[in-house]
C-alpha cells in the first residue's frame, strides 16, 4: 500500500507552530515510509479564507522544506459535495431540519439545565410531509443532519490507541446548510475518499469528527483511513495557541532569525519519548521518527528553548548552509574558517555581522594595562599566524610577564576584540591577522 497523508489548513489565518507540528509530523511519516504528501486547503469559508494566507501557507512549508506532491483546494471541488449529499440523500442517510440557531440554542439550554448532554433530539426526523410543506411556506430552508447509526464507533488511533464512542452519544451533524454549502465534515471526508488518503494525522480537536466521519465515510463507499489525533501543543503557561496569536506564528519566528531547522528539530520530538536534539535536515530527522512515540499529555511550547536549538543549530550547519544567505545579509566576505571560527558565538545567523564587524572594521581597542598589552605585542610570533601560533604566543607571554588564566586572556581579548566575551580565540587570532592585532595591542585603532 502507497501511504499518502495530507496536510489541509484552512487559509483564514497564519501557520503558527502547532500547525507545522501537525504538517511536519504527516511530512516525516510519509516520506520515511516513500509515501505521498498532500496539501489540501479546507477554504469553504469564503468570509475568512483569503488568497494571501493560502499564499503565505505555501511559503511557510516551502521555508521549512516541507514540499508535497499534490494539491487541491476545497473551493474547487463543490460539485463533488454536492454530488455526495445528493447520494446521501437518496440513500436515506440525511434528513432536512428546520430549526434556527436561536431555537438550537434553546434546546441545548434546556437539556443542560436538566443536566442532560446537550445533543440533537432528533426532533425533525418525526415531521411529516405536511410539516415540512408547512415550514417550506414560511420561508424556511432545510439544513441537512446525517443519521448517525447508534452502534459502536471504533478504531485504533495512531496516537490515543484504542478509541471508542457509539453513536447514540453524538448528535447527528449537520452536513449540508441551507445555503447549499457542505459542512466541514462532509468536505473533509469526501476529499479523503476522492485523493485515496490512507492515514489522517490531526490534532485531538477532531477526535469527535473522527467518529462522525468514519460513519459518513463508510456511507459513501468508502474504506475509512487509519487516524492518529496529536494533543495540541500550548504556549509555555499551558494557554492556547490560536492562529491569531501572531508571536508564534512562523512568519513572526522567521523574523526574529530562528531557522527553520530549528523549528523542525523541535517539532519532530516536542511530545515523544524521544529526547529533542538539533539536527540539521529534516532527512537526519526521519531517522528514527515514529508517530507511536506520541504521547497524549499536552506539550508545551517554549521560546526559549526554541532560542536555544537555534544556537546550536549554528554550530551543525554546514558552511554550505549558509554561505548564500551571508551574501543576502551584505556578508558576502565571510569564508568558511571564519563561520566555524565564529558560530559557536551565535544566537542567530544574523548575529554574525557583529562579529564581522569587530573582525574586519576599525575597532578601537579597550586597553587597562598598555604596558602588558605592549609586551604581548612584542612576543607575537614571528611568520603566519595560524591556529597554533596562539599557544606559543601566550606561552612566551606567561613566561615573560607570570601571568595565566583570565589575567592573562582578558586584556588580550579587550584589547583584540573590544569585547569581554566571544569566539575561541586560537582561531580568532589568524582571522584578524597581524597587522590588525599589533595595532590593536598597542592600543591604536585598526
Ligand atoms: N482544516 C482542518 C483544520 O485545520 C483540517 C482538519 C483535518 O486535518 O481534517 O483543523
Amino acid at each position: 500500500m502507497t501511504i499518502k497523508t495530507r496536510f489541509a489548513p484552512s487559509p483564514t489565518g497564519k501557520l503558527h507552530v502547532g500547525n507545522a507540528r501537525v504538517a511536519l509530523l504527516n511530512w516525516l511519516f510519509t516520506r520515511q515510509q516513500g509515501g505521498q504528501f498532500m496539501l489540501r486547503l479546507d477554504d469553504t469559508d469564503e468570509e475568512r479564507s483569503t488568497e494571501a494566507f493560502a499564499d503565505g501557507i505555501r511559503a511557510d512549508l516551502d521555508w521549512l522544506g516541507l514540499g508535497w506532491d499534490s494539491f487541491d483546494r476545497q473551493s474547487a471541488r463543490y460539485a463533488r459535495y454536492t454530488e455526495a449529499f445528493e447520494r446521501l440523500r437518496a440513500s436515506g442517510h440525511l434528513y432536512p431540519c428546520y430549526e434556527t440557531p436561536e431555537e438550537l440554542e434553546l434546546k441545548r439550554k434546556v437539556q443542560l439545565s436538566q443536566g442532560k448532554p446537550p445533543l440533537y433530539d432528533r426532533a425533525a426526523l418525526h415531521l411529516t410531509d405536511a410539516d415540512r410543506a408547512a415550514l417550506a411556506a414560511e420561508g424556511r430552508t432545510p439544513h441537512w443532519r446525517f443519521r448517525l447509526d447508534h452502534a459502536e464507533i471504533r478504531w485504533t488511533d495512531m496516537v490515543r490507541g484504542a478509541v471508542q464512542f457509539h453513536g447514540a452519544n453524538l448528535s447527528d451533524p449537520v452536513l449540508y446548510r441551507a445555503d447549499g454549502r457542505p459542512i466541514y465534515s462532509l468536505a473533509s471526508v469526501v476529499d479523503d475518499i476522492d485523493h485515496a488518503i490512507t492515514h489522517v494525522i490531526r490534532g485531538e480537536d477532531h477526535v469527535a469528527n473522527t467518529a462522525v466521519q468514519i460513519q459518513v465515510c463508510a456511507a459513501l463507499g468508502g474504506t475509512p483511513p487509519a487516524y492518529g489525533h496529536l494533543p495540541l501543543i500550548t504556549g509555555a503557561k499551558g494557554e492556547a495557541l490560536s492562529k491569531r496569536l501572531g508571536s508564534l506564528s512562523l512568519e513572526f519566528l522567521r523574523d526574529e532569525g530562528i531557522e527553520a531547522m530549528a523549528i523542525n528539530s523541535l517539532l519532530a520530538r516536542l511530545g515523544s519519548a524521544d529526547p529533542i536534539e538539533t539536527r540539521a535536515t529534516l532527512a537526519e530527522l526521519m531517522d528514527g521518527f515514529d508517530i507511536g512515540k506520541f504521547g497524549r499529555a499536552t506539550p508545551k511550547f517554549d521560546i526559549d528553548e526554541l532560542k536555544q536549538l537555534n544556537a546550536r543549530l549554528m554550530n551543525v550547519l554546514p558552511f554550505a548552509a549558509v554561505d548564500e544567505r551571508l551574501a543576502a545579509l551584505g556578508l558576502a566576505g565571510v569564508t568558511a574558517a571564519f563561520w566555524e571560527a565564529v558560530r559557536p558565538n551565535l544566537g542567530k545567523l544574523a548575529d554574525l555581522r557583529d562579529w564581522w564587524t569587530i573582525c574586519t572594521e576599525p575597532l578601537t581597542p579597550v586597553i587597562e594595562e598598555p604596558q602588558f598589552t605592549t609586551t604581548a605585542a612584542a612576543l607575537l610570533p614571528e611568520g603566519a599566524l595560524t591556529p597554533a601560533t596562539w599557544s606559543q604566543w601566550t606561552d612566551a607571554i606567561k613566561a615573560q610577564t607570570g601571568r595565566k588564566g583570565k589575567q592573562l586572556f582578558l586584556p588580550l581579548r579587550l584589547a583584540l576584540t573590544g569585547q569581554p566575551h566571544g569566539p575561541e580565540l586560537p582561531v580568532l587570532l589568524p582571522l584578524l591577522g597581524r597587522e590588525k592585532a599589533l595595532a590593536r595591542l598597542l592600543g591604536k585603532t585598526a
